[in-house]
């Protein structure tokens, strides 16, 4: 691939995004880095303020829907090659009001697959141009105990608007390629935690609420298995896809992690307890059942042999290492999630919890 590269990073605002943004600049100081991002309630502008003064990075507010935006960024960038993780991403907040996950995840990622073919095909095609669309294994649906993880192979079955909805989108990544012959990426990866994840996530809300002393609301019996992953492991596989593999192929990420829910929240209370000086409450003393989300997939795991094999990735974090980083993160970080906790937060956290 040539270098230096003209990086169009959608969502960079976010949780997976900006962390590769930073990973991306620290890797490649000579590549140009442009976000562009609609500062949802999800997105956090703070969160790349480091990198303002960098005369390789360029901060837009956009949505990924103004294709006369699109448009003018692709040319005026001389863009090569987009990273799209913007999108609609909690599950919770896809039952409650699903018609912005069909809006930004399916009509968003059309809008910008279909300016980037324009622009592409106006170029006349080059070779080095890579359209990288970041996604998730809850396309796949739900497994059972005893199913084989998911493959690149696992059909799609989607079981929430959130799933349902980028499935919508990897199809047309899929076909882009299929039809047109454009050079698109796909990778489906299973839960991410790290830092500069927004407070409503599994891991996050956990490690705040256990802070603020406040109950530790788990779904159902806590019996659901994620398979979770570092981003910083995330992020390295995504750089490892961009730059090794083939265009029109997919890759599955993932941790080798599989945990069941409330395993899971047993090993943060542990840890704040060992790694935060006072705290409010014991924190095991705060888990409480609450009515399981409706659909709630009971399993995911990932297969990651083609990633392993074919490209030579492998996550650098064990669970233990990664969740360590991550409960520091979010007891130096307080001034980075305090001022998220907003009403309008309060409202969709009593709309999910409190109704239960
Ligand atoms: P996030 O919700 O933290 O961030 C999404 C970002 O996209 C935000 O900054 C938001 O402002 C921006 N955005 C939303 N709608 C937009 C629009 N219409 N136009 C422009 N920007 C918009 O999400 P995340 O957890 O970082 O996920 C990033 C991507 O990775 C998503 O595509 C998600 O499906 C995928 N993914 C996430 C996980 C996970 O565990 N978080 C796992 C696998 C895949």
């Amino acid at each position: 691939l040539r270098t230096p590269r003209r990086i169009l990073i959608t969502g960079g605002a976010g949780f997976i995004a900006s962390n590769l943004v930073y990973h991306w600049a620290e890797q490649y100081p000579g590549d140009r880095l442009v976000v562009l991002d609609a500062l949802t309630y999800a997105g956090n502008r703070k969160t790349l303020e480091p990198l303002e003064a960098n005369p390789n990075f360029r901060f837009v507010q956009g949505n990924i829907c103004d294709r006369p935006l699109i448009d003018a960024l692709l040319r005026e960038e001389a863009i090569d090659m987009v990273a799209h993780l913007a999108a609609e991403s909690h599950v919770d907040r896809s039952i409650l009001g699903p018609a912005a996950f069909v809006q930004t995840n399916v009509v968003g990622t059309f809008t910008l697959l279909e300016a980037f073919r324009q622009y592409w095909d106006g170029m006349g095609q080059p070779d080095h141009f890579r359209f990288l669309h970041v996604s998730t294994d809850e396309v796949y649906g739900s497994l059972n105990p005893e199913d084989p993880a998911f493959s690149e192979t696992t059909p799609y079955a989607p079981n929430s608007p959130y799933s349902a909805s980028k499935a919508g989108s990897d199809h047309l990544a899929r076909a882009y390629f299929h039809t047109y012959g454009m050079p698109t990426l796909i990778t489906n990866c299973s839960n991410n935690y790290g830092p500069f994840h927004f407070p409503e996530k599994l891991i996050p809300l956990m490690c705040i609420n256990i802070l603020m002393g406040r109950p530790l609301p788990v779904y159902g019996d806590g019996q659901n298995v994620r398979d979770w992953l570092y981003v910083g492991d995330h992020c390295r596989g995504l750089d490892t896809v961009i730059h090794q593999a083939k265009p029109g192929e997919t890759y599955n990420i993932g941790g080798n992690n599989e945990v069941k829910n409330i395993d899971l929240v047993h090993k943060l209370c542990d840890l704040m307890a060992e790694l935060a000086p006072s705290l409010p409450a014991e924190p095991r003393s705060l888990i409480t059942f609450v009515k399981d989300r409706p659909g709630h997939d009971r399993r995911y795991a990932i297969n990651a042999t083609k990633i392993r094999t074919e490209l030579g990735w492998e996550p650098a974090e064990t669970l233990e290492t990664g969740l360590r980083k991550t409960v520091q993160w979010y007891l130096d970080n307080a001034a980075w999630w305090q001022p998220l906790l907003s009403a309008e937060y309060q409202d969709y956290y009593q709309k999910v919890y409190a109704a239960r």
